[in-house]
């Protein structure tokens, strides 16, 4: 958002005061630890930048390099770190039940799993009160397809263009953005009209989208369906908020097609929308099953599902069950994500921040016309860059480009959307107002 005229040497901002050094550190150099993901790890695996950094440590929302030095993570590892990274009440609780009991299998008690089930029911309404838990967002979705489709006797399922739910068989299919498939996965999976208030043929008019969906089911079915599946704010696909008044009058169709409602809150969830614990409460629906991932163990492996005792019953037909899934340490790791969650407000906190950050990324886009869209709920925010507002033209490189400089100067962001032009704003929920100000600080010196 350079304008003309002005001066390109970017001034380092002020970082708020951190009190923390990290150790020393000894290990090998990042050009080694680059050689050797090159050669050993999959050539799948991408990063956002041209010098990925070399991350040692990490502290509440800062991530240090080798040479000690601090960047503010305002990714927070794809929105994954909930209350920041290594929250000391999270560490101690995972040290602990590691020395008493690393494994156990689902054929023995265990209170770590039931107390951590027992508190994930409490935040969730109605009657959704049975967990069954996985070891990532994926594994949930896919377990939350299979209940609705052995729990209706159907097998076709609704999902978002756009969407990610995740990168197994099933899930593949419900994701719909052509870079994220494979196209050997034949899914049973239908694709409905994003709702999207920026790119979307109706703009903000949630109903005028909800009507896609009774087509989709109309035309593309026998007229029952398994389920629907959506995210409240779509992550990957670019921060995008459905537009109001559409997830209730979709549920409403589904449920007639006598299809299941099903939340993926794998990056909405946990208190990350500040408005509500929930994404899809802020929408002011229930749904019939919700998934979980990401943010329920601040970075350690877990997943959720959690449905109601009739509905969860339809598992009881054949032995199910996955090796890790519930492992005591992840599950003592949640309970405690959760009591940090509320002893240190951080639900309230990404509201309060987050409508601040948002109050001055707007602000930018009226002065820079580079930023072509500013939206998102709390600590879970997008900024879309174009190179015409009229065309909304996606600024693909200039996106890279910022997001360069930006880490050379200390702030990480992520980027997605369909056309990698959203930068991604999802830190760790103890975000303050300084560390908004050391980032909009940087967006308008760019
Ligand atoms: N659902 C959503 C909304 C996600 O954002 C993701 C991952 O980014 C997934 C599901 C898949 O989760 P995981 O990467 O843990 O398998």
């Amino acid at each position: 958002a350079q304008k003309e005229g002005d001066n390109n040497d970017v001034v380092v901002p002020k970082m708020p005061t951190f009190d923390y050094s990290p150790p020393p550190y000894t290990g090998p150099s990042a050009e080694e630890i680059l050689s050797k993901r090159k050669q050993y790890l999959s050539p799948s695996l991408f990063h956002f930048y041209n010098k990925p950094l070399n991350v040692v440590d990490g502290r509440m929302q800062y991530l240090f390099d080798e040479t000690g030095r601090r960047y503010l993570d305002a990714f927070g590892g794809i929105a994954t770190v909930c209350c920041g990274h290594c929250h000391p009440d999270v560490v101690d609780t995972i040290v602990n039940q590691t020395k008493r009991l690393q494994h156990s299998t689902v054929l023995y008690l265990n209170h770590a799993i039931s107390d951590f089930a027992e508190a994930l029911a409490s935040k969730l309404p109605g009657n959704l009160k049975v967990v069954f838990f996985t070891n990532s967002g994926t594994e949930a979705n896919e377990l939350a397809m299979m209940i609705a489709r052995l729990y209706t006797g159907c097998h076709d399922i609704i999902s978002l263009r756009n969407a990610y739910h995740g990168n197994a068989a099933g899930t593949m299919g419900a994701t719909a953005q052509s870079n994220w498939k494979f196209n050997v996965i034949q899914s049973g999976v239908h694709h409905a009209l994003n709702p999207d208030p920026y790119r979307g043929v109706f703009g903000s008019e949630g109903e005028k989208y909800a009507k896609d969906v009774q087509d989709l089911i109309q035309f593309g079915t026998s007229g029952n369906i398994a389920g629907f599946i959506s995210e409240a704010i779509q992550g990957v696909g670019g921060i995008i908020e459905l537009a109001p008044g559409y997830l209730p009058a979709v549920y409403s169709t589904i449920k007639k097609a006598g299809g299941l409602c099903i939340a993926d809150e794998v990056q909405a969830g946990f208190a990350r929308t500040g408005s509500h614990f929930w994404g899809f409460e802020g929408h002011g629906v229930v749904p019939d099953i919700v998934t979980m991932a990401k943010g329920i163990g601040n970075g350690i492996p877990l997943g959720a599902v959690v449905t109601t005792p009739e509905i969860a019953e339809v598992l009881t037909r054949r032995c199910y069950f996955n090796t890790f899934g519930g492992n005591p340490v992840c599950t003592a790791a949640g309970l405690a994500v959760l009591k940090v969650i509320e002893k240190e407000k951080l639900q309230e906190n990404a509201f309060v921040v987050g409508s601040y950050l948002k109050e001055r990324l707007t602000a930018l886009k009226d002065k820079y016309n580079l930023i072509g869209d500013v939206r998102g709920r709390g600590l879970m925010l997008g900024v879309e860059l174009v190179t015409d507002r009229k065309l909304q033209t996606p600024a693909k490189l200039e996106t890279l480009h910022v997001m360069d400089r930006m880490k050379e100067i200390g702030v990480l962001v992520g980027k997605g959307g369909f056309y990698g032009n959203v930068f991604r704003i999802t830190p760790p929920l103890c975000f303050t107002k300084e560390d908004a100000d050391a980032m909009d600080y940087t967006l308008a010196k760019m």
